[in-house]
């Protein structure tokens, strides 16, 4: 099989019937670039920052950032990376971040973009080094556990801020700036539309997603493993962003873990996705997947399952039964 993946690393990602799939991948740390070449990902769907601070002993200082970015660009060698900011908080501890409150519930607390915005030159600081290492060409960066849009658009004022003191500065900008947001907390399903007008792209971090969704704790495998994501309410979910995402002719990718298995790669094609993110050794097995797949099919069987009553489909199993006859 590895000699099948090898093989397949320089040809197309297109399905059966001739659609183009991108197949990106997941990244955190320098000694993950080499995976872009060795994968043959089309890029880095997701880079994840805090992996800088959470080896550090200190706060990295913003020209360590800038330098970890411009390593990170450089190896892409053009290839599309969308750096994510600062997740840390949740399970993602600093040990020399004091966080004097002790969290009862961490995931559900001061992490992420929340951390950022009450901490905003953590923000500045690292906006500036994503501006400084793409400075002549593009860049791509989205924010973590949005909750409102608001939390968009101050996050957008600390990045015209940044922009303007670099300009002043004489320095040399990216070509073109491009502000996503994550979808990882639910309530971001009832503002779709706002969403999709207030920014220029959106990735569905589909691990804390489907945690929040189904109030199950994604690191406590008593109860991890007791709720399938490939079922018709999740999928149905995921479709309702996907369609959200064409209505406002906005971007829609994936970089949670879904999209590494083969299977749940399928089930994500079929509710149309057309861009996914994943760890790079999932890159060979969904890419030899997307090839042997009639995707018009599979899309057709997918909105039957999803339109029946939903304690009667199972959705995996069909899936497989679906990958066993191709
Ligand atoms: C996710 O939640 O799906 C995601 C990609 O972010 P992380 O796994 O880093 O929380
Ligand atoms: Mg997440």
């Amino acid at each position: 099989r590895q000699k099948l993946y090898r093989e397949l690393r320089d040809k197309p990602s297109v399905t059966k019937d001739g659609v183009p799939v991108e197949l990106l991948m997941n990244a955190g740390l320098a000694v993950d670039l080499p995976q872009l070449a060795q994968s043959g990902a089309s890029g880095i769907g997701l880079f994840r920052t805090e992996l800088q601070f959470m080896v550090a002993l200190t706060f990295p200082r913003v020209e360590a950032q800038e330098r970890l970015y411009r390593e990170v660009l450089d190896a892409a060698e053009g290839r599309p990376v969308t750096f994510r900011t600062l997740d840390i908080g949740g399970d993602k501890v600093l040990p020399y971040f004091n966080v004097t409150h002790q969290e009862e519930n961490p995931a559900l607390g001061w992490r992420a973009i929340r951390l950022t915005l009450d901490r905003p030159a953590l923000l500045r600081t690292q906006v500036r080094a994503l501006l400084k290492a793409a400075g002549g060409r593009e860049l791509k960066f989205m924010l973590p556990m949005v909750t409102e849009i608001s939390e968009i658009h101050q996050a957008r004022q600390i990045v015209d801020r940044e922009v303007r003191h670099l300009s002043r500065f004489a320095y040399h900008l990216p070509t073109s700036l491009k502000i996503g947001a994550m979808i990882e907390v639910p309530s971001l399903l009832w503002q779709l539309d706002e969403l999709m007008e207030a920014v220029d792209f959106v990735s569905v971090g589909s691990n804390d997603l489907f945690q929040f969704v189904t109030a199950t704790d994604r690191g406590n495998t008593r109860v991890s493993d007791r709720f399938d994501p490939i079922s018709v309410p999740f999928l149905r979910l995921l479709r309702q962003i996907v369609k959200a995402g064409e209505k406002h002719n906005t971007p829609v990718t994936i970089c949670g873990e879904l999209a590494s298995k083969p299977i749940s790669a399928m089930a994500l094609l079929a509710v149309g996705f057309r861009s996914v993110s994943m760890s790079a050794s999932s890159i060979g097995p969904v890419k030899a997947m997307v090839r042997e797949l009639p995707l018009q099919e599979l899309a057709e069987w997918m909105d039957e399952a999803l339109a029946s009553h939903c304690a009667k489909t199972d959705i995996r199993a069909g899936l497989i039964e679906f990958a066993r006859k191709h």
